[in-house]
C-alpha cells in the first residue's frame, strides 16, 4: 500500500496553481454546451481541513492558500478558483480546503459527468461520504489508469482526465505512459491534465511524453512555474501542468494565468 497522503500538502503552492489551472480549463470547455465527461485518476479525499493534525504538522497550506486568501475579493484570473474555496467556508475564515474532485463535481453542469477513483481504502471512504450521492458522480475505488480504458471513450463524447499521481513509484512517468498510450488509441481527441512537481535531484522527465506518444507539436502544451525562495517545498522548487489536445479557446487563459499571476513559462514542443 502506498503511504502518501495529500492531507498533509492539501492547499499548498503546488495545488494552488493545479487547481487554479483546472478551473480555468474546465471553465473555458464549458463555453460549449456540449456535456464533458472529467476523470479524475487520483482523486484524493475530495475535502481537507486546513486545521487538523497533518494540514497543522507541515503548514504547506500557509505558503499557498494562504497567500492567495486574502485576495479573494478582488483576484483577477484566480477569482473562479478562489471562489470555489470560498464556498467552503462561507464564514471567511479559511479552515476547508476542496481538493480536485470536489472542486470538478461543483462545476458540473446537468450534461455534464464527473468518473473519480482513489487507490486508498481511508480516502475512498472519505469520497463516498463527500461524494456518493451525487448522481452524476461515480466513484472508482481502484486503480486510476486501468479506470481509463473502461471509461474511455466517454458517453458524452468529450472528456477531460486529470492525472494527479503522488510520484512515489520511480516508474510512475513510464506506467502513465504506458496508460496514455491506450487511452489515446480509445479516446484520442481528449484532453489530458497531468501535475508533476519539479524536485531537486530527481528530475522528473515530462518531455519524454509527447515523444513516445508520438504527438506533434500543436497537440502537447507544458505549464511550469517556480516557487518563490521563501514558498520551496522542500527540494520541491516548482511544479508543472502538461497538456495533451490542448483546446484552441483554453490556451490563452492558460497563458495569460501561468505568466501573469505564477510568473511562470508556456512550454510548446
Ligand atoms: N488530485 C488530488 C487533488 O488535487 O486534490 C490529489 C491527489 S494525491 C496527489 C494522489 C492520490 O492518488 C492519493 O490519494 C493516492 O492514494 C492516490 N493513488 C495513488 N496511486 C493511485 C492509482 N494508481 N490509482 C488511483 N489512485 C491512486
Amino acid at each position: 500500500m502506498l503511504s502518501y497522503r495529500h492531507g498533509f500538502h492539501a492547499g499548498n503552492p503546488a495545488d494552488v496553481f493545479k487547481h487554479a489551472v483546472l478551473v480555468t480549463l474546465i471553465r473555458c470547455m464549458q463555453e460549449k454546451p456540449a456535456g464533458i465527461t472529467f476523470i479524475d485518476t487520483h482523486a484524493g479525499p475530495a475535502r481537507y481541513d486546513l486545521t487538523d493534525e497533518w494540514a497543522q504538522k507541515t503548514r504547506e497550506y500557509e505558503a499557498g492558500i494562504g497567500e492567495v486568501w486574502p485576495t479573494r475579493s478582488q483576484a483577477g484570473l484566480l477569482q473562479d478558483y478562489l471562489d470555489q474555496v470560498a464556498a467552503l467556508n462561507p464564514d471567511g475564515a479559511l479552515r476547508f480546503y476542496p481538493g480536485s474532485p470536489l472542486l470538478m463535481a461543483a462545476l458540473l453542469r446537468e450534461v455534464d459527468r464527473l468518473v473519480i477513483c482513489e487507490l486508498h481504502p481511508s480516502e475512498q471512504q472519505q469520497l463516498r461520504r463527500e461524494l456518493g450521492k451525487q448522481e452524476q458522480v461515480t466513484i472508482h475505488a481502484g486503480d486510476g489508469y486501468e479506470a481509463l480504458t473502461r471509461h474511455l471513450p466517454p458517453p458524452t463524447g468529450r472528456g477531460l482526465v486529470l492525472i494527479d499521481p503522488s510520484y512515489e513509484l520511480k516508474d510512475e512517468v513510464d506506467t502513465m505512459g504506458r496508460a496514455l498510450e491506450q487511452a489515446l488509441r480509445r479516446f484520442g481527441h481528449g484532453v489530458y491534465l497531468i501535475w508533476y512537481p519539479m524536485i531537486e535531484g530527481r528530475e522528473i522527465d515530462m518531455e519524454v511524453l509527447p515523444a513516445r506518444l508520438g504527438l506533434p507539436e500543436d497537440r502537447w502544451l507544458d505549464l511550469q512555474i517556480e516557487f518563490p525562495e521563501a514558498q520551496r517545498l522542500g527540494r520541491m522548487w516548482g511544479t508543472g501542468m502538461a497538456l495533451i489536445n490542448p483546446p484552441w479557446r483554453a490556451r490563452g487563459p492558460l497563458t495569460e494565468l501561468t505568466e501573469q499571476v505564477f510568473q511562470g513559462r508556456v512550454h510548446h514542443l
